[in-house]
């Protein structure tokens, strides 16, 4: 099926270290639908949104947290950083009693951006166990 093949084709996709379009969507350089912002921080709908909310939270800058398999020390602050836009996101959004944070890390989750982001879904019923 189609699915089956965008998931095979975004499993496919390694770490390369290479920038990617969101260094472009937080420069401002294409643009999008930005629902929070700080410092730090940007939170930007989803291009191709997995239910009514969904919001991806990112650090500005990357610092080599292509994936959160990456994280280190250094990292704890914007990793804290970025669950609290979480938060602030979802709340804006009128999703508190019930919202999804997702984190895709690697191939074998289906991660086709590497620069970290926090998938923030709601807005619906969700499922459990995740596909
Ligand atoms: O976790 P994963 O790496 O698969 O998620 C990347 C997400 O970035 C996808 O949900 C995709 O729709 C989104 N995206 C986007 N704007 C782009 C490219 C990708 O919102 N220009």
């Amino acid at each position: 099926s189609n699915e089956e093949d965008a998931s095979k084709a975004a499993a496919a996709t390694a770490d390369s270290g290479a920038p990617t379009i969101f260094d472009k969507i937080i420069n401002k350089e294409i643009p999008s639908t930005i629902v929070y912002e700080d410092d730090k921080v940007l939170a930007f709908r989803d291009i191709s949104p997995q239910a009514p909310v969904h919001i991806l939270v990112v650090p500005k800058l990357r610092d080599g947290l292509t994936q959160l398999g990456k994280a280190e020390e250094r990292h704890v602050d914007i990793l804290g950083q970025l669950l609290h836009a979480a938060k602030i996101v979802a709340e804006k959004e009128g999703i508190l009693d019930g919202f999804r944070v997702v984190i895709n890390n690697g191939p074998d989750a289906c991660q086709s951006v590497y620069h970290l982001h926090l998938h923030v879904l709601g807005g619906r019923q969700m499922k459990w166990p995740p596909g």
